[in-house]
């Protein structure tokens, strides 16, 4: 098992990406803790997990509010006194044009997408630093990456997290705490299927390998980053995209 005896939080994981990594780490041997904004859908995920015999806890708040972050991390430390693995997954898509984008939709996109992930860092960074070794784990964007009409505002967010990776990378590599970042493709859950069926299937037909990513895709490129498999890796920005021509 490659992450026993670790110890993960992961945002965003009711559904999605964020679940299936929860599961895939959990397989490895980590505990881990699952975040979202409602407690009752954590609640059963927990309970859900628990029952297969996994080492599962819930941590219950909005990424994008500071103070829930720091009241989590606070539970977190009284609990575990520890944290290995941190993976920055939720996220938001609320795509527009630039004609018809609101300040709102500004906001709330780099409040959840991007400064959730210096929020939580943060925290993250104290206590790893404490023991010297940690793997933080960003979920980019190949939209952050390249582009795209009508996500300048979601792109926008999912590039600065890749600044973010970048920078943390070089100024916590001395305290061994790797930073890198996923970039997904189009990926199989509720976010990709909000799209308009236009757009799905011009993305379908943009994907080298002709198909979707399977959340487990993502889920097992994060067991590589949060392993010692990647002893040697940070600051670095994975596609994980089938060859996706964007
Ligand atoms: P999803 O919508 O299925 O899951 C996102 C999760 O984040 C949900 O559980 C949601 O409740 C949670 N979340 C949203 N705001 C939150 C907040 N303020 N606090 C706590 N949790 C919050 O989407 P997904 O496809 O699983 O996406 C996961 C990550 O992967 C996102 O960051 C997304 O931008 C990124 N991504 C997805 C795709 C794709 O094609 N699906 C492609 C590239 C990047």
């Amino acid at each position: 098992m490659l992450l026993k005896g670790k110890v993960a939080l992961i945002t965003g994981a009711g559904r999605g990406i964020g679940l299936t990594t929860a599961k895939r780490f959990c397989e490895e041997g980590a505990t881990v803790y699952v975040n979202g904004r409602s407690a009752e859908q954590i609640n059963k995920i927990v309970l859900d997990l628990q029952a297969e015999g996994f080492d599962a806890r819930g941590l219950v708040f909005d990424v994008a509010n500071a103070d829930e972050v720091k009241d989590a991390f606070r539970l977190l430390i009284k609990q575990t006194k520890t944290l290995d693995i941190l993976v920055n997954n939720a996220g938001i898509l609320d795509d527009a044009l630039i004609g018809m984008v609101t300040v709102e939709q500004i906001k709330r996109t780099f409040e959840i997408n991007t400064f959730s992930t210096l929020y939580t860092s943060q925290y993250a960074a104290r206590l790893m630093g404490r023991n010297k070794s940690g793997s933080i784990i960003n979920i980019s964007s190949i939209i952050g990456t390249n582009g795209n009409t009508g996500q300048a505002v979601y792109g926008g967010s999912k590039a600065a997290v890749i600044g973010i990776t970048k920078s943390l990378a070089k100024e916590l590599a001395l305290s061994n705490i790797r930073v890198n970042a996923v970039a997904p493709g189009f990926i199989k859950t509720d976010m990709a299927f909000s799209i308009p069926e236009d757009k799905f299937k011009e993305r379908m037909d943009s994907i080298a390998m002709a198909r979707i990513g399977e959340p487990a895709d993502i889920a097992n490129t994060a067991v590589y980053l949060a392993s010692d498999l990647s002893s040697y890796v940070t600051g670095q920005i994975i596609g994980v995209d089938g060859g996706m021509l964007i």
